[in-house]
C-alpha cells in the first residue's frame, strides 16, 4: 500500500486527535500533512513509501525505548500465550500483582496502593474522585473543591478539563466543566531581573499559601505536574516548589496529586520526577501513563497511601471506591509495563540517560545561542526553547520543515521541544539538533 493510499483512505474514515480535519485537505503550503507509517524500529518511523523520520518526541511522550523494542516484544508474546485480559473484579493476575509491588517499591512503599486505568485523563478523573471521596468518607464533606496550576494539564475529559488551564482546549468545553481554581505557575522563566528559578518557586508557593490560608476548608486537594509543565509549553520548575507545596498541603490539610504521567519513568533524570524534591516529599496520589508500558499499550495507573485507602475500608459498600474501566489492570499492558521496570533495573537506564541527555545538551547549545531563541531550558531527557516570533504559523512552518529535514517535532506555539526515546544513540542526537537548527532556520524565512 502506497503512502496516497492509506492517506486518502484515513482522512475518509479516521477523524484525527487534536485536530482542524480540514487542515488536512489539499496540498497547499499551510496544509497539514498526514503521514502513513508502515513501520517502526527504535527511534526510526518509516512511511509506506521508504521515507524515514527520527521520532524527536517520543510518539507523543510514550515511547522510552523505541519501536519494535525486542525485549518488549518478546515479553508481550509470551504473555499472549498465557492471557491477554481477565476482569480485575473478583479476579487477579501475576502481571498487575507483580507491577503493583515494584511501583510500591520504587515510591519506597509509601504509594502502596495502585488502582489501574487505560489512559491518562482517567487517572486524573480517579484521583480527583479518591481525594474527594477520602474526605467525604473522613466527615469532611465540604472539601470538594481542587487547585491547579496556571497552565496546568491534566487531561482532557470534562472532569480532567476541570484541573486543565490551556485555553486551546478548555475554552471551547467551559459550560460543561466546573473550573478549579488556579494558582501562579513556578514557572523558572517568570524570574524577575535578579531572581533565580527557586525564588520563582518561592513566590509561587507564598501565593499558594495565601490561596490555602483562606480556602483550604473546602479544598479537597492540589494537582501538579512536578518539574516539566509539558502540554502548556515544557514550562519547567525549581523542585522547591514541591517541598514548599507539601509542606503547606500538610499544615491545611489538603491532599497533594502529583500527575507524572508526562514526567515520570525516568523523563526527567529520577524514575519520578517528584523525587528532586528531596527523600521526604511524596504526593497522596501518583499519576503515572505515558511511558510506562513503554510506548506499547494504553494503561494508566493512581498510586496512594495507606490513609487514603483506609479511608475507604468499610463494611459499607458505597464508602468503596467503585470506580471501575473494562480494561482495567490489562494483563498485556501490565505486562509491557514490567518489561519496561526490567530495562531500567538491567541497563541501569538513569545512569545512561545523565550521559546521554547531557550529550543531548551539548548537541543543542548553538541552537541555544541562535539570534531568535530564548529561554533554552533542559531537565533530563526534555529540551526546549522559545522562538522569537509574532507569526501564528510558525509551529506548522517548523513542523513542515522538521519532517522535511527527516524529523519529528511539533512545536507548542512558539515553544520548540525534543523529548527522544532514551535508545537514541549520541550520533543520532547530533542529527536530532543540526536539522532541527535548519528547519529552526527555514520556519523563520
Ligand atoms: C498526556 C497527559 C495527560 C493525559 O493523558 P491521556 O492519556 O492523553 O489522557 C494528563 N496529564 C499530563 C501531565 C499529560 O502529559
Amino acid at each position: 500500500m502506497s503512502n496516497r493510499d492509506l492517506l486518502t483512505r484515513s482522512l475518509a474514515a479516521v477523524w484525527h486527535p487534536c485536530t482542524q480535519m480540514k487542515q488536512h485537505a489539499g496540498d497547499g503550503p499551510d496544509a497539514l500533512p498526514l503521514i502513513p507509517i508502515a513501520a517502526g524500529e527504535g527511534v526510526w518511523l518509516r512511511d509506506c513509501d521508504g521515507h524515514r523520520y527520527l521520532d524527536g518526541i517520543s510518539s507523543w511522550w510514550v515511547n522510552l525505548f523505541g519501536h519494535a523494542n525486542p525485549r518488549i516484544n518478546a515479553a508481550l508474546r509470551a504473555q499472549l500465550d498465557e492471557l491477554e485480559h481477565v476482569i480485575l473484579a473478583g479476579f487477579t493476575h501475576r502481571p498487575v500483582v507483580e507491577l503493583s509491588e515494584r511501583l510500591a517499591a520504587l515510591t519506597g512503599n509509601t504509594l502502596g496502593h495502585c488502582f489501574y486505568a487505560s489512559d491518562g485523563a482517567s487517572a486524573t478523573e480517579i484521583a480527583l474522585k479518591m481525594s474527594f471521596h477520602a474526605w467525604h468518607n473522613r466527615g469532611r464533606t465540604e472539601k470538594r473543591h481542587f487547585l491547579c496550576l496556571e497552565g496546568g494539564y491534566h487531561g482532557e475529559t470534562v472532569g480532567a478539563l476541570a484541573v486543565t488551564d490551556v485555553a486551546l482546549f478548555r475554552d471551547a468545553y467551559a459550560p460543561l466543566v466546573r473550573a478549579a481554581a488556579t494558582v501562579p505557575s513556578p514557572d523558572a522563566r517568570r524570574a524577575a531581573a535578579g531572581e533565580s528559578p527557586a525564588d520563582v518557586a518561592r513566590r509561587a508557593a507564598a501565593a499558594l499559601e495565601r490561596t490555602l490560608a483562606e480556602r483550604h476548608a473546602e479544598i479537597a486537594a492540589l494537582i501538579v505536574e512536578p518539574l516539566v509543565q509539558c502540554a502548556s509549553g515544557m514550562a519547567m520548575h525549581d523542585p522547591e516548589y514541591l517541598r514548599l507545596a507539601r509542606t503547606l498541603c500538610d499544615r491545611y490539610e489538603v491532599h497533594l496529586i502529583c500527575d507524572e504521567i508526562a514526567v515520570g519513568c525516568g523523563r526527567t533524570g529520577t524514575f519520578f520526577a517528584h523525587e528532586q524534591a528531596g527523600p521526604g516529599v511524596r504526593p497522596d496520589f501518583l499519576c503515572l501513563s505515558k511511558g510506562i508500558s513503554g510506548g506499547y499499550l494504553p494503561l494508566s495507573i493512581v498510586l496512594t497511601t495507606d490513609a487514603v485507602y483506609d479511608a475507604f475500608y468499610d463494611d459499607a459498600t458505597a464508602r468503596g471506591f467503585l470506580h471501575s474501566h473494562s480494561y482495567t489492570g490489562n494483563a498485556l499492558a501490565c505486562r509491557a509495563a514490567l518489561a519496561t521496570l526490567d530495562i531500567f533495573a538491567e541497563d541501569d537506564v538513569l545512569a545512561a540517560n545523565r550521559a546521554l541527555s547531557a550529550h543531548l545538551g551539548r548537541c543543542l547549545a548553538p541552537l541555544a545561542e541562535h539570534a531568535r531563541v530564548r529561554h533554552f531550558r533542559q531537565r533530563g531527557m526534555i529540551a526546549a526553547f522559545d522562538v522569537a516570533t509574532d507569526d501564528p504559523r510558525f509551529a506548522r512552518a517548523f513542523y513542515r520543515e522538521a519532517l522535511a529535514r527527516e524529523i519529528l517535532l511539533r512545536p507548542i506555539g512558539s515553544t520548540v521541544y525534543v523529548m527522544p526515546p532514551y535508545t537514541i544513540t549520541p550520533d543520532e542526537c547530533a542529527l536530532l539538533a543540526q536539522r532541527a537548527g535548519e528547519a529552526l532556520d527555514a520556519a523563520l524565512r
